[in-house]
């Protein structure tokens, strides 16, 4: 199986498989990263659990709100604490107490562990029995000094919706199948009770592109209003859609993120078919998550197919069908280093 740490060794893959692509039974990964983003401007790098118990039970309760199962077994002491801090039933204080006596049980623990192994670099380094808290190492710090660092909180809350909204639906995440809405680039899944918004495409598949155009390798953003936000790309165009093309043109398999260039600049792709590096870079991309945990997988996998030998077949019928219906291909040069 693909481990993404191994392949691209820098902080900010390490930060995104601990995030992005482990196994989950609780949502407490995603709030203690929350916690620890809400964290990196405190000057001081011992946090005390009573200071880390704070933000960290404070974003779980906003995730209880509206949803309330966040994890996967039937009961917990401690999400039952603090529902009654929800229900007004307990004061903020006590729930802060409770939380840093039964909230960090495992989560401090597992942290750093992905796929059963733990990571060679920590963003913090367990002092309870020391320092009763944790401390922020020098990896910590560069993380969050570099520009794509704005885009982490959206990418966990895109995860942590995934996650979550599996459960609610009762459903084990590798069975979600999830859908595009184009016009609001939002994520939702069908149920027996209605659609179910889940979260914005962009914060979902940056976690992948890492804060790279899929084509140039540009910068981007997934924070509204800023300079360098991307949009959501079909692949494959969606002028294909009435054209008898034999893949689902909104299908995740088919929607990646570019740069306002590439997308729709002087000289962008628009309705032309993207040249074969870039279908060789879109099969990658598609492999990584369906050799992941991601909530993606299976969804990717019934649009292309069930094997690696399907999904290669899949795209290459896709190309050919392109290519003769639009005639045209399009290529772009690089702005940056590729890192997919
Ligand atoms: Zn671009």
């Amino acid at each position: 199986m693909a481990i993404f740490f191994e392949n691209d060794p820098t902080l900010q893959s390490y930060w995104r498989s601990i995030i992005l692509y482990g196994r989950n039974v609780a949502s407490y990964k995603f709030a203690l990263g929350k916690a620890l983003i809400d964290l990196n401007k405190n000057p001081n790098d011992l946090i005390k659990l009573e200071d880390l118990a704070k933000p960290f039970a404070y974003h779980l309760c906003d995730h209880l709100k509206e949803n309330e199962k966040q994890i996967t077994s039937s009961n917990s002491k401690f999400l039952n604490t603090l529902k009654k801090s929800i229900n007004g039933e307990i004061k903020v204080e006590e729930r802060n107490h409770i939380t840093k006596k039964l909230g960090f049980v495992n989560v401090i623990d597992a942290f750093h562990e992905v796929n059963g192994k733990t990571i060679p670099k920590r963003f913090f380094i367990d002092e309870r029995k020391e320092n009763s808290g944790i401390r922020l190492t020098d990896h910590f710090y560069k993380l969050f000094e570099l520009q794509e660092s704005e885009n982490f909180l959206n990418e966990v809350e895109a995860r942590w919706r995934l996650v979550e909204t599996a459960w609610k639906i009762g459903v084990a995440v590798k069975l979600v199948q999830v859908q595009h809405d184009s016009i609001g680039e939002k994520f939702y899944i069908n149920t027996k009770l209605g659609r179910i918004n889940v979260t914005s495409s962009k914060n979902a598949l940056n976690g992948y592109q890492k804060s790279k155009c899929f084509f140039c390798f540009d910068y981007i953003s997934i924070i509204k209003r800023s300079l360098n936000l991307c949009n959501v790309d079909h692949f494959f165009p969606d002028t294909l859609k009435s054209k008898d093309f034999p893949g689902y043109v909104d299908g995740i398999w088919n929607l990646v993120l570019a740069c306002k260039d590439c997308n729709r600049g002087e000289g962008g792709k628009f309705a032309k078919v993207p040249s074969l590096k870039f279908l060789e870079r879109l099969n990658r991309r598609n492999e990584y998550f369906c050799s992941s945990h991601h909530p993606l997988r299976e969804t990717i996998m019934s649009q292309t197919g069930q094997t690696k030998d399907q999904r290669t077949k899949f795209l290459q019928k896709c190309y050919n069908s392109a290519k003769s219906k639009l005639i045209h291909t399009w290529d772009v040069e690089p702005k940056g280093t590729s890192i997919f």
